[in-house]
Parts: C-alpha cells; structure tokens; sequence
C-alpha cells in the first residue's frame, strides 16, 4: 500500500454495477478457488472459513443473470493440461512442462526468460478458459449474442486484471472476460449493497458452468495445480482407477519443494514453487540443462492464489495463510467428485462441443502463445 496514498488500487466496481444495471447485457460472473476461503475475514469471519455457497446467494442478490465458479473452467484446464503434459512425454516434446495459470508468473518468464517460451504449457488459465466457453458454448446453448454477453470474474490477484487485457488474448473479444474484480472489491460491492453475508444461506452455482470437482478447488493453493493434474494423468495413463487422490508429497508451504510420483512404470518427477525468487532457481536450473523434473508449478504469491494480492490484507502472516489452506483442502475432501476428467458437465462440454481434448477446437478457444518482451 502505498504510504501517501499517492497511489491506489485500480477499482472496477463501478463497471460492474453499470453492467448489471444495463437491460441489454446478459452479466455472468465467476469466482476463482481461493476467493471463497479468505472473503469471510471481510465481514468478520475466522480466517478459512469455507463460503462457496454464500457467494452464489450474494451474486444472485446483486442481479447477475449466470453464477458460476472458475473451479469448472479449472477441472478444464487439467483437461487440456494433463493432455499435454502425457503428450510431451510420449512425443519426446520440451520438459519441463511447467504450468501456466498464474498471470505474474506469466510476465516475469517473459520478460526474464525469453529463450525457454517453449517451456510453459500453452493452456490459458482458468479464468480466460472460463471466458471462451462463456461466449461461445453458454451463448450458443442459451441463444444470445456473445457482444452481449459481459463476463466478470472475482479474482484473488491484481495480475489477472492485466491477464485479461493481454494481446494474445483479447484478439478475438468474443471469447474473453470483460471486467475483472479482487476479492477485495467483491467485498466492498457487498458491504455497499447491504449484504449481510455471514447469514445468508447457501444456494448452488448455476447448470452448465456451474459444477467442480475437488481437483479444481485446490488450484487455490501452492501445489494444487500440479496435484490436480497428476490425478488426472495418473489414471490416463494406466488406465487404472486412482483409490488414493491426495497427494500429500505435493503439499506444504516451503518455497521450493520437489515429489517423484511413480505412475505405471514411470517416475514423474514434480517441482513447485511459489514466490518469484524461488521460481528463478528452478528456471536457471533448466536454462543450464540441469532440471531433472518433468511437470513444474510455479505461482507467484505465498501460498499461492490464497496469498494473493487481491485478497484480503494478510500482512504476511503465515497463519493466515496456513488457515486458508486448510480449507482448501476440506473443501476438496467433501467433493462428491475429485478428479477433473469425472466432471460431467466438462464431459458433456467436450462431447457437444470441444470434441477431443487438445483438439483443433480445443486449440482454438484454450490455447495460447508467449512473447518475449523486453527486460524491466
Ligand atoms: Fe494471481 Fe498470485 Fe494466484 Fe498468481 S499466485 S494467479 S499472481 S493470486
């Protein structure tokens, strides 16, 4: 925070309710993992108290016309990501495959690592995912214009404001997202529509885009990509039913942390780090040839998207974090479903519309390109 208030934090409320009070725009909204564990300390709540279903009451009440979750467009994400990830392995391709869903992390390598563009998996994140299946999919199900269709996401990170304004993907503007909101500003709009959040009661996330599994939900946590990932893999590639999804060597909080997960007969060995400096080390490894890792995760904030600059102020306090890590991963555990591929409405997404995972189809609305850009 700036000490002088010379500066302060972009704010897009106000773009939001003029969507909202706008008859000609049909306004969906979705909210990202690690936003429902940490938007209770707003309004009092212990750190890691669990909201899912309280947010979907809050954005009913404020008027939006679809309430999802980006926790669908996540166990999408580990549709195409996991896809890739077998495909580099058994076509010789680059490894380190590392993930690409943390838009800071995105623009450091950019700019820090412009010879290793190969290396990040080219799936878009979640979010922008979430925007391309809203305009095309959701408009052609629901029959409406996709120029009429606005799509807000609640993010925990100041970055997935720049994400959504990227070159690479705003230049089809039928298939992104329009306005972006912290977790922060998401609290503000609710304090100043009245909403006593703490007592609202639950509902569900609306069909169609709406259903998750425990998979997508650790996303907003360190390690939780890569974990969510491996599930998938793990089952795709032996064919067998995975018994035991928790993949506990992938979890903690330490900056670094490395887990060989054996699947069939292969070891597939597995990096994360949070934080950038941590990242640069696992990058430098690679760039000297010495990475002995096939999938990396890397994601900017402490803890990951639960640590994130868009959500409510922590202070660094770890137990903060450490709180809404827990959460996560209770949240996980009470799924009915916990790998992305048993998701039925991404299954029926892909039978009606996307056809094969990593498709042509698939190519165009989820995939991207990197750009080296000049250092800073
Ligand atoms: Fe945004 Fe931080 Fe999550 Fe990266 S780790 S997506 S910067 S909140």
């Amino acid at each position: 925070v700036c000490p002088t208030a010379a500066l302060t934090e972009v704010d897009n409320t106000r773009h939001v309710w003029n969507a909202l009070a706008n008859p000609e725009k049909h306004v969906v909204v979705q909210i990202a993992p690690a936003v429902r564990v940490a938007i209770g300390e707003m309004f009092d709540m212990a750190p890691g108290s669990i909201t899912t279903g309280k947010i979907a009451t809050a954005l009913r009440r404020m008027g939006f016309d679809g309430v999802f979750d980006t926790d669908f467009s996540a166990d999408l994400t580990i549709m195409e990501e996991a896809t890739e990830l077998i495909h580099r392995i058994q076509h010789n391709g680059t490894l380190p495959m590392l993930t690409s869903c943390c838009p800071a992390w995105v623009k450091f390598f950019e700019h820090q690592f412009p010879d290793l563009l190969d290396i990040p998996s080219t799936c878009k994140s979640p979010q922008i995912m979430f925007g391309a299946i809203a305009k095309t999919y959701y408009a052609e199900k629901k029959n409406l214009d996709p120029q009429n269709i606005t799509v807000v996401s609640i993010m925990p990170c100041l970055a997935k404001k720049a994400e959504s304004k990227r070159p690479e993907l705003t230049k089809d503007e039928n298939s992104n997202v329009d306005i972006v909101i912290t977790t922060r500003e998401f609290g503000r709009m609710m304090k100043s529509a009245g909403i006593d959040f703490p007592n609202l009661e639950d509902s569900d996330f609306d069909k169609l885009m709406g259903e998750s599994t425990g998979a997508s939900v650790i996303f907003g946590t360190t390690g939780g990509v890569i974990e969510a990932a491996t599930r998938t893999a793990y089952e795709w590639i032996t064919g067998e039913e995975l018994e035991n999804v928790d993949f506990v060597q992938l979890r903690g909080l330490e900056g670094i942390r490395e887990a060989t997960v054996t699947i069939g007969d292969m070891d597939l060995h597995i990096g994360i780090a949070h934080g950038l400096g941590n990242a640069r080390k696992l990058l430098d490894e690679i760039r000297a040839g010495k990475s002995k890792f096939h999938a990396i995760e890397i994601m900017a904030c402490p803890g990951g998207c639960i640590g994130g600059g868009g959500q409510p102020y922590h202070h660094g306090d770890m137990n903060i974090i450490r709180e809404r890590q827990k959460a996560i991963y209770e949240e996980d555990k009470g799924k009915k479903r916990r790998k992305s591929h048993e998701n039925e409405e991404i299954i029926k997404l892909y039978e009606e519309f996307l056809g094969e995972p990593y498709g042509q189809k698939a190519h165009d609305l989820l995939h991207t390109h990197y750009e080296a850009r000049e250092k800073i």
